[in-house]
């Protein structure tokens, strides 16, 4: 499996499971059913080949997981996981799931196969892709999205864009001050990245 590189695991290498996805596709039409329950199938792809599935069904409040789990070049192992679901009032009517993290009790709305059990982000120390980006290509993404957000092209080859009707002359001079502020910043990183700068 992917998602190794550098250290820390990234939220974008290990298979997840979002709770909303599950609810839009049906598969907890029978949580408030007493004895019934939906059986189902999650699968994932890698790179357009099958990469491993679970089979999942709803169970008296609970949202049980079975699926086979091994550990590097060890015998596989029948893994059975309930995770509890906490359901809370949407502002335009209905519920919406949430998932419980067995591990810390955290309401959450993916859980991750890091390991053995699929757990929050915050129990695998998992990090988004972006935040592993180094720094001065971060603010350099802020400074272009400042440009974009005004509706001109981003990046340091083209002019900062004129203030948009409408807007008004403070916003667009505090987003100008920003961009600056961003853009020298980016520089600045990548000069020290670079050993051009000293830190
Ligand atoms: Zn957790």
């Amino acid at each position: 499996m992917g998602g190794y590189r550098g250290g820390k695991q990234t939220v974008e290498g290990v298979k997840c499971l979002d709770v909303n996805w599950l609810n839009r596709n049906g598969y907890f039409k029978t949580y408030f059913t007493p004895g019934k329950s939906a059986l189902g199938t999650v699968r994932w792809t890698y790179n357009g080949n099958p990469s491993g599935d679970i089979r999942t069904r709803t169970e008296e409040g609970r949202f049980i997981l079975e699926y086979k789990y091994r550990q590097g070049g060890e015998d596989w192992e029948e893994v059975t996981q309930g995770i509890s679901l906490i359901w809370t009032s949407c502002n335009y009517g209905g519920q919406r799931p949430w998932f419980t993290c067995s591990n810390c009790g955290r309401k959450v709305g993916k859980l991750y196969a890091g390991s053995k059990y699929f757990l929050c982000r915050h129990c695998y120390n998992l990090v988004y892709q972006s935040q592993r980006e180094p720094l001065h290509y971060r603010l350099m993404n802020k400074a272009h999205n400042i440009q974009k957000k005004l509706g001109g092209h981003p990046g340091s080859a083209y002019s900062f864009p004129e203030k948009p009707k409408g807007m008004h002359w403070k916003t667009y001079n505090r987003l100008y001050k920003e961009y600056e502020f961003y853009d020298n910043a980016s520089w600045i990183g990548a000069g020290i990245k670079m050993g051009i700068i000293e830190p």
